[in-house]
């Protein structure tokens, strides 16, 4: 039995899942999608899949490792071959919790799996995404969290599916809520943006990277990078975008000394405008562009505030 769970982007669990399809038809196995609480109802879509479960916790919406995890472990036996998370904050904890509560294997940020020999196989980028790195798995069930992975199957939705749901009321944490605070998130998630001011190495520097962020902040728009400003440690990888980072889709993406390679292409390409600043015309990127600045990036960003500021002063 093969384990995908549910993430509210939708993108990421249609890819999981085909992935999941991809293998069943090798291992002769089913595959079920797990969602826990009801937060996800909306992204519980009809997907192609044997069982849709939604565990529902009896504190409704609030993440609990300890819960989330005992819930997972309370519906898994013997016949689980596989588990597939959405590498996101919540999943990654959860499958490192899992990996050891169950002594198991753990992959973590795959981009693809495939069976060869009637053995699961699981490939990650290394060496700073220069090359592959294939790995094969020891003890069942197999974890793995994957931001997306490479499928072949057509994952169809189903026009009548039934989700069964498990309520768990046995759970305690292990300390009390006293209160609730929500605070206002002021900067969008990537993948929600209107406007992304992205940066490459182009940018040269984390300073450089601070005076995009309040460029960002004029148009209240949101910051992201190429996978060498997370590796350096300008951006989070929460904010990287691309092939093993975020796909977004904002109205305007302006990016800001990023070559174009197709790996961050592939996570930027559908944005209704693309700004390009590069000083080097001959970069990749510029094929993409629709509105095109060859210059220094950080001259444009320095500018660009001076002037911002001085409007908002006069
Ligand atoms: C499996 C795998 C997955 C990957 N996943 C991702 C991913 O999700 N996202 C991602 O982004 N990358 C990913 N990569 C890495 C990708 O291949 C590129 O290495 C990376 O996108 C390059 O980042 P960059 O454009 O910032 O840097 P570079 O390629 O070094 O480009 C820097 C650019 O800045 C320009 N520049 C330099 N100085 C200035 C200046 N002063 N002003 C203006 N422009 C300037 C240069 O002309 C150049 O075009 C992945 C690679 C692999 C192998």
């Amino acid at each position: 039995m093969i384990y995908v769970l549910g993430d509210k982007n939708i993108k990421s669990n249609i890819a999981l899942i085909g992935k999941a399809n991809e293998l069943a038809k090798k291992f002769d196995n089913i595959v079920k999608i797990i969602f826990i609480d009801d937060k996800v109802r909306d992204y519980q879509k009809g997907y192609k899949v044997d069982e849709t479960i939604l565990i529902k916790t009896r504190e409704g919406n609030l993440y609990d490792y300890e819960i989330y995890s005992k819930n997972l472990l309370s519906i898994i036996d013997e016949k689980v071959d596989l588990i597939i998370f959405p590498s996101n904050e919540v999943y990654r904890e959860i499958a490192a919790i899992l990996s050891i509560r169950l002594n198991s294997t753990l992959l973590t940020e795959a981009t693809d799996l495939r069976v060869e020999e009637n053995k699961l196989i699981g490939m990650r980028p290394s060496i700073g995404g220069d090359s592959f790195s294939e790995f094969t798995f020891k003890d069942r069930p197999y974890l793995i969290t994957s931001k997306s992975l490479v499928y072949s199957d057509e994952s169809t939705k189903l026009e009548n599916y039934n989700i069964d749901e498990i309520n768990i009321n046995n759970e305690k944490r292990a300390y009390d809520i006293e209160e609730v605070i929500n605070f206002e998130q002021k900067v969008k998630d990537i993948k929600d943006a209107d406007i992304i001011f992205a940066g490459g190495r182009g940018l040269l520097g984390e300073e450089n990277f601070k005076e995009l962020r309040k460029l960002a902040s004029f148009y209240n728009g949101s910051v992201a990078g190429s996978r060498p400003t997370v590796d350096q440690g300008y951006i989070k990888v929460t904010e990287q975008v691309g092939q093993t980072g975020s796909f977004v889709k904002p109205n305007v993406y302006l990016a800001f000394g990023i070559s174009g390679a197709i790996q961050h292409i592939a996570g930027m390409k559908d944005s209704k405008k693309i700004i390009v600043i590069n000083n080097n015309k001959s970069s990749n990127i510029f094929k993409f562009a629709d509105y095109a600045i060859v210059a220094d990036a950080n001259s444009i960003i320095r500018n660009m505030i001076n002037i911002l500021q001085r409007e908002a002063n006069s």
